[in-house]
């Protein structure tokens, strides 16, 4: 997915405190013709972990024209993360890789020093089609040391041989939440997913009809946030809908969640970045001068093309050197 904002920062919202659990608001953002709840990143907060980029969108009608169409499109400096509770969205980039995915399935696109991509949803014309769009997207931040590795693009599917862990342990929850962890490490559980610092993202829902509710384990080194997509939940005893971040500071060992059947819920976190990031347009990075040179090489066509696309490619929005510089 693209951001087609020059500056993709949510604008200043009220901030309810709860014990240093802060709850923050999504702003709406387009993509093309797709509304999304944009939660994260903050003014008062760029990061959570090496999360820099939340975008939750849907339900949404994906049949016909409509859902989601982001032509090819560059980034720099980090992973993107294609997550769905509904629907099928295609990637293709410019390494070549073409990929369908469906929900319970991870298509996880490191682009390092540079990649280009484009993605659409698309309704498949097989028995398991859903003219419904419904899922997330998410970049992860490449730390320093990672940041200019070359491009890939990996993809894991719950299937036998590379099923996903999902966490069941016995007692963890009373009514169970089913927990998919599609990035890190949550608990013992690990993603086969690549990751270039210590994070963890993961999907609990909780079957229709269900109740559950539980003590989510954390790691007191990460800092944390929790959405819900559908339904509602508790977490720490505040209550959260769709398009609401809950963010919890370091230090602490557990979260107390509990939510209806039918509800599901993300976990993102990480240990604090510590980097300051520069995020413009597709592009995370540390300086402008980065981002200028990467804005060029883009107009260059020096990303290569994404195979396989009909049509013409994003065009950078234009640059402004004194927004950018500008103290944040
Ligand atoms: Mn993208």
């Amino acid at each position: 997915m693209s951001t087609i904002e020059a500056n993709p920062e949510v604008e200043d919202v009220p901030v309810p405190r709860n014990n240093d659990h802060e709850v923050t608001t999504a702003r709406t953002a387009q993509v093309g013709d797709l509304a999304v709840r944009r939660l994260l990143p903050l003014r008062i907060r760029r990061s959570v972990g090496a999360w820099c980029f939340i975008d939750h969108y849907g339900p949404a009608d994906a049949d016909g024209q409509a859902g989601l169409h982001v032509p090819p499109h560059p980034h720099i400096g980090l992973q993107t993360v294609t997550w769905l509770l509904r629907g099928n969205v295609l990637h293709r980039d410019s390494l070549g890789s073409e990929q369908l995915i469906r929900p319970g399935q991870l298509n996880l696109m490191t682009s390092g020093r540079g990649i280009a991509h484009a993605e659409e949803s698309v309704v498949p014309t097989t028995a398991d089609r859903d003219p419904v769009l419904h899922g997330v997207q998410l970049w992860v931040a490449l730390p320093e040391a990672s940041r200019h590795v070359a491009p890939r693009f990996e993809h894991h599917a719950i299937l036998p041989e590379t099923m996903l862990p999902e966490m069941t342990t016995p007692g963890m929850f009373a009514g169970r939440f089913d927990v998919t962890v599609f990035v890190g490490t949550l608990a013992d559980v690990s993603s086969p997913a690549t990751a270039f610092s210590p994070i963890v993202g993961a999907e609990l829902a909780a079957a229709p009809g269900q109740p559950a509710t539980g003590r989510l384990p954390l790691r007191p080194g990460f800092e944390h946030v929790i959405f819900v997509a559908s339904g509602r939940a508790e977490a720490d005893g505040v209550r959260l809908g769709p398009g609401q971040l809950l963010y919890l500071p370091t230090g602490l060992e557990a979260a107390q969640v509990a939510a209806p059947g039918g509800t599901t819920l993300f976990l993102l976190g990480g240990v604090p970045l510590g980097e300051q990031l520069l995020m413009w347009w597709n592009f995370v990075a540390r300086t402008p001068e980065e981002i200028a040179a990467a804005t060029a090489s883009w107009a260059a066509g020096e990303f290569g093309s994404v195979g396989g696309y009909q049509g013409e490619p994003l065009h950078a929005p234009a640059l402004d050197v004194a927004r950018l510089l500008r103290p944040r």
